[in-house]
């Protein structure tokens, strides 16, 4: 930790300083060294790690074994056929999580940031979209192009402009990543074709799961989450940024309360069950089934811990 540097920053929305700290928390994924506080300006509400890794420090809490550059891997094998195709596809009708819910477009150019090691281009490319993307990870990054897309290895802030302008722009679980949100949503505005679509996962830090398990819940992930969004502070984020809101999904998932309570009991001694349940948003098997109807009732009320947001470039 002694050679990770730290920065004091204010409010990416230039609001007069101000914070209330929130609480304090440390990296429960890996382990990692140090502590990390959790701010809530005063005037707008935004909520952010402070002080937080610099840009060139971060990379100490991205491991090589960092899940999301594992979990999106493309088998080299040939595809098999599924079994039970029009099975499954009734099956995935009947459950909309909405964890990657898109608009109803007819395929064009799509961008992915934080494309980790191409799944989700893969599987655009396969329904006819032209796809690119952009990751941090060079590893992950050299994963992607192997598929044959093309990618920038590095920061969205870093990535040169597109040749062509973008019908949709995509991002799971990535926001919350950026030193410089209000940097990066412009950027992408400036990629976009008028009336396109900007399409971004994030952990709504304002569910009821968020206050519950504080510096135990999941998706607060830090130090690696730099922003804490909620329904309010992402609206005001998109607002600055010249996007219109269009609609939020709240996810039709319990992981991240499932895995907070697995850190709790960890804590309290009962390792073993505890484990099962931190690893529960990776392999949730069939019990993503079973929680549906619980899931679906908690999204309905804007509080389970992901949102999918839905927003286009503002007339
Ligand atoms: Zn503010």
């Amino acid at each position: 930790m002694s050679d990770v540097a730290l920065e004091n920053l204010g409010c990416p929305l230039n609001c007069p300083s101000g914070d209330a700290a929130i609480l304090t928390g440390r990296d429960l994924i890996h382990g990692l060294p140090g502590t990390f506080t959790i701010v809530r300006c005063r005037t707008c509400g935004l909520m952010r790690t402070n002080p937080r890794p610099t840009p060139s420090s971060m990379g100490f809490f991205y491991p090589d074994d960092y899940g999301p550059y594992l979990g999106t891997q493309v088998p080299t094998a040939a595809p098999r056929s599924k079994p039970f195709a029009p099975l499954r596809k009734i099956v995935r009708r009947l459950f909309e999580f909405n964890t990657t819910r898109l608009p109803k477009l007819p395929p064009g150019r799509m961008l992915e940031i934080g494309c980790a090691s191409g799944a989700f281009m893969h599987k655009m490319a396969a329904e006819g979209w032209q796809v690119q993307g952009i990751e941090f990870s060079p590893k992950a990054a050299a994963a992607a192009r192997a598929l044959g897309y093309p990618v920038h290895a590095g920061s969205l802030e870093t990535a040169p402009a597109p040749a062509e302008p973008f019908d949709l722009i995509v991002g799971w679980m990535v926001l919350e990543h950026l030193h410089d949100p209000v940097l990066a949503l412009e950027k992408l505005k400036a990629w976009m074709k008028p009336g396109g679509w900007l399409v971004l996962s994030i952990p709504n830090a304002g569910a009821l799961e968020a206050k519950v398990f504080r510096d135990n819940w999941y998706a607060l992930h830090l130090p690696n989450h730099l922003y804490h969004y909620s329904k309010k502070t992402i609206r005001l984020v998109l607002d600055v940024t010249g996007w219109k809101l269009d609609k939020i999904h709240f996810q039709r998932i319990l992981f991240d309360s499932i895995a907070s309570f697995g850190y709790v009991l960890r804590k309290i001694g009962m390792s073993r069950l505890g484990s099962r349940l931190i690893t529960f948003p990776e392999q949730p098997g069939y019990w993503i089934y079973a929680l549906y109807p619980l899931a679906l009732v908690a999204a309905a009320i804007g509080q389970t811990g992901r949102m999918t947001i839905w927003a286009r470039k503002a007339a």
